[in-house]
């Protein structure tokens, strides 16, 4: 078999850690399969590179910032190298200029437009194992790019689908993906498989396990993704073998393959939101327009909408939410609008978190979301905004209730451990 196999931040944490996922490698090399490695940086240290640039000058040059960014994986590609190198297996490392890997030149933000990576090829095929920096690539005009944050699962699926892999499994410190995350919620359950559709859901809405954009990929291409853990014992793990389904961890798959059915299959929270409320204007035709059109224009993606009724029959309030990070942004681009839209007030609020559940089921159970709501009243948390697709429902509450609203939620649809 051809494999991909991906070690995140914690896997490659420090030499012991680069040690133990080389056992992972060296296990399925001896059973005879091709390998091609991608690795993460070092845990903590692209967000050490982040506060530098940062710091340097607040705004810094995006080719700069991406230069600085991407050489955290550039670090643990070589010593992943010399490991495999140590125990007698030929291995190489690529950086993702020497591939190429090749994206388009949204610096920080980088998509994978094509991997050319023939010598890379041979190099697998000849029975090294390729060890790829992941996270980062080259523009067009031949500068580094970086692929967002959490970037290097999306490395691992192109390369996936770049070498027609068999698999591509994505080890991290949680041994698959669970219904919810198991550091706020204790008694969440390992999923041994998830649809691809849901585990977008879930990622975009705040389950970071795979970098939403990596889901995306593996959904276009069919990418069979396992997520695994590499603190298990790479001793006792069974090497991967064709026809046999991998007992550990999580599959993402097709939803046709998916064995269980549950009407919800996890709950997702994200805190990187911010409420903006702009209150006290004119209930007329245009006024919505007249907010949006300007953050659209200025980039601002928005996200959660509602407008209040108007009492008065002649003003209104307007609340959604957008990224953070944007909100000063979004705010002052509201403020400089202000002739047009004509507010009486305009607030912004960072203490909020989205919760959200998300299954396939929904499509065909009435009810869900009177449920969800019915239960968050019961513990007096209040919505302040609600959103809804086919396969999930997000809620907007305060930042204070995010574990008891996670909780509460992840109870009443029966996703708890019997
Ligand atoms: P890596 O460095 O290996 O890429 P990440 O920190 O990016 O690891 O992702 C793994 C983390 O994702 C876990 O430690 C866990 O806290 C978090 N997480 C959030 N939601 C989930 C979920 N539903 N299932 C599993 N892990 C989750
Ligand atoms: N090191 C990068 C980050 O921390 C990419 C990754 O870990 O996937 O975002
Ligand atoms: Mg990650």
């Amino acid at each position: 078999m051809l494999l991909v196999m991906k070690f995140g931040g914690t896997s490659v944490a420090d030499i012991e850690r680069i040690r133990n996922s080389a056992q992972h490698v060296k296990r399925e090399v001896d059973a005879g399969n091709r390998v091609a490695v991608a690795v993460s940086a070092m845990a903590g240290h692209t967000n050490q590179l982040v506060s530098w640039t940062r710091e340097a000058f607040p705004e810094y040059d995006p080719r700069e910032y991406d230069a600085v960014v991407s050489s955290g994986e550039q670090i643990t590609a070589g010593l992943m190298a010399i490991i495999l190198q140590s125990m007698g297996i030929p291995a190489r490392s690529w950086q993702g200029w020497q591939i190429p890997l090749v994206t388009d030149a949204s610096h920080g933000v980088a998509r994978i437009d094509r991997i050319d990576g023939q010598a890379m090829l041979e190099s697998v095929n000849g029975g090294e194992v390729a060890v790829v920096a992941g996270f980062q690539g080259v523009s067009p005009g031949n500068r580094i790019t970086t692929l967002g944050r959490g970037g290097s699962d999306t490395t691992a699926v192109a390369l996936a689908a770049a070498l027609n892999a068999d698999r591509c499994d994505i080890y991290t410190d949680v041994d698959g993906v669970y219904t919810t995350d198991p550091r706020i919620v204790p008694g969440a359950r390992r999923l041994p498989r998830i649809s691809y559709e849901e585990m977008l859901e879930m990622a975009s809405l705040g389950a970071k396990v795979l970098q939403t954009r990596s889901v995306e990929l593996a959904m276009a291409r069919g990418v069979r993704v396992q997520v695994r853990s590499s603190f298990d014992n790479p001793d006792v793990c069974e090497p991967a073998r064709a026809g046999l389904a991998e007992k550990r961890g999580t599959l993402v798959c097709d939803e046709t393959d998916m064995l269980e059915h549950h009407v919800v299959s996890g709950i997702a929270y994200a805190k990187d939101e911010a409420k903006i409320m702009v209150l006290k204007i004119e209930d007329k035709p245009g006024v919505a327009a007249s907010i949006f059109m300007p953050l659209a224009d200025a980039n601002i993606n928005v996200d959660m909408i509602v407008q209040n009724l108007s009492e008065d029959g002649r003003t209104t309030d307007l609340t959604f939410t957008v990224a953070a990070g944007e909100l000063p942004r979004a705010l002052q681009v509201l403020r400089d609008r202000q002739d047009d839209i004509r507010f009486s007030e305009l607030r912004g609020d960072t203490d909020v978190v989205k919760v959200s559940v998300i299954g396939v089921g929904m499509r065909s159970h009435a009810g869900v979301a009177a449920k969800m709501f019915h239960a968050l009243a019961e513990k007096q948390i209040n919505i302040q905004a609600i959103s809804t697709s086919e396969i999930k429902i997000s809620v907007l509450v305060s930042a204070a209730h995010t574990e008891a609203a996670v909780r509460t939620l992840h109870s009443l649809f029966g996703l708890d451990q019997s």
